[in-house]
């Protein structure tokens, strides 16, 4: 069985594919790849990214469906979150750098 992630807002909405603004791709060249993605949440109204390690990124994770969690997945998910890929970014980037890490990311529209 496949790890499924989702893509949440700080108010703790799940992001869907109509939320999504923009995506892109931020290669490495060691260390694993993340994926970018900038959404507007559909129910506080806000801006947010974030970051998805390449491999926990799934055709699913944008998909509107209901959620299948157990409640021990959700409390799981619930203490992972996405908050913390973007406290492992941090820990690899200083957050003066993320302007020029922006920077590097490919957008997705320029590989189709
Ligand atoms: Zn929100």
């Amino acid at each position: 069985m496949s790890m499924k992630s989702a893509i949440k807002c700080n108010c703790g909405q799940r992001i869907i594919a109509k939320d999504v603004m923009q995506t892109g791709y931020y290669l490495r060249l060691f260390g694993p790849s993340f994926v970018y993605v900038k959404f507007r949440c559909s129910r506080c109204k806000k801006l947010g990214e974030q970051f998805v390690k390449q491999e926990e990124w799934e055709d699913g994770i944008l998909r509107d469906i209901p959620s299948e969690k157990t409640s021990d997945e959700k409390a799981r998910f619930d203490a992972m979150g996405p908050i913390d890929i973007h406290e492992a970014i941090q820990a690899h980037f200083q957050i003066d750098d993320l302007q020029s890490l922006m920077e590097k990311f490919v957008p997705h529209e320029e590989s189709k």
